[in-house]
């Protein structure tokens, strides 16, 4: 690259970037990118993903928050007639303008991990127009999306994910592979939108709201903790018992609370 477009990383932005070539081609391949699909990457950087997907001659979207990283993208990437550049925060991004059909989008980032929650709950949103989605995270955040019930990393955000999505904790990677070296381990995750979910909500609105009442205080018994939305008839009537811990419940279980607390609001 010419040195005028070089770029210092900007941690506000939440900017590591990938320089070990041997992970890359693994985080590739794990994608397995086609001619004929269309892919959206979140936070492109200098393009250390961008280049391989853009490779595959898949139609890419990209979607990148920092200004400063325009010029270097467009320089790299611009003659490619199946690039596509959106400068702007991928957070308010409408996934609706892409006009992809349904379970057709790749989606695929290393992303800044101080918005990384928000912006999976803001694809889980849109997850009927997802096929599959791979993202580099903070390895903890991996280990709790890929949770099952009973341990500590069991919560809201592996509820949430796994109530739309199949989850696959595929890879860690250290530090060592980014450029600032990022103070955590990270790890990449493949979720893969349900194409019948599992266990539906009646109002998934109401799923999100007693999870996150629940795991408020998720020391304390549900009979504690669900006291301002269901009484201990309606915990029972969703056949759970009331003396338990919320981590002790499965999402089948935080589907019946929900439907319980549906149907005393008709
Ligand atoms: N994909 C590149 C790589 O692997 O080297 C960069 C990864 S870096 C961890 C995260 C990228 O997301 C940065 O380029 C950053 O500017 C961008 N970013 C941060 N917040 C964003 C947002 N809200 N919307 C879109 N991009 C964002």
């Amino acid at each position: 690259m010419n040195e005028h477009y070089q770029h210092r990383a900007r941690k506000r932005f939440g900017q590591n970037f990938l320089h070990d070539a041997g992970i890359i081609d693994r985080i590739l391949r794990a994608i397995h990118a086609k001619a004929g699909e269309h892919l959206l990457e979140i936070g492109p950087g200098q393009g250390a993903l961008t280049e391989g997907l853009l490779g595959s001659g898949a139609q890419l979207d990209v979607v990148e928050l920092d200004k400063d990283l325009v010029p270097i993208l467009q320089h790299k990437f611009a003659g490619r007639d199946n690039f596509r550049l959106h400068q702007g925060d991928a957070l308010k991004f409408d996934f609706n303008t892409l006009g992809v059909p349904p379970r057709s989008l790749k989606v695929v980032g290393n992303l800044p991990y101080n918005i990384s929650t928000p912006l999976i709950f803001h694809l889980l949103a849109h997850a009927g127009l997802i096929r599959d989605m791979h993202f580099m995270l903070q390895k903890e955040v991996v280990e709790r999306m890929a949770a099952g019930p009973g341990g500590g990393d069991w919560g809201r955000l592996s509820i949430m994910v796994q109530y739309h999505c199949r989850v696959e904790h595929l890879f860690n990677v250290g530090p060592g592979a980014f450029n600032p070296p990022p103070k955590v381990d990270s790890a990449i995750v493949r979720l893969v939108p349900h194409e019948v979910l599992p266990h539906p909500a009646k109002d998934p609105a109401l799923l999100e709201r007693v999870v996150r009442e629940a795991f408020n205080q998720r020391r304390k018994t549900l009979r504690n903790t669900l006291k301002g939305l269901l009484d201990s008839q309606a915990i029972e009537a969703a056949g759970v018992d009331g003396s338990l811990r919320p981590e002790q419940l499965d999402l089948a279980a935080f589907v019946r609370l929900a439907d319980q607390l549906a149907a005393r609001q008709d």
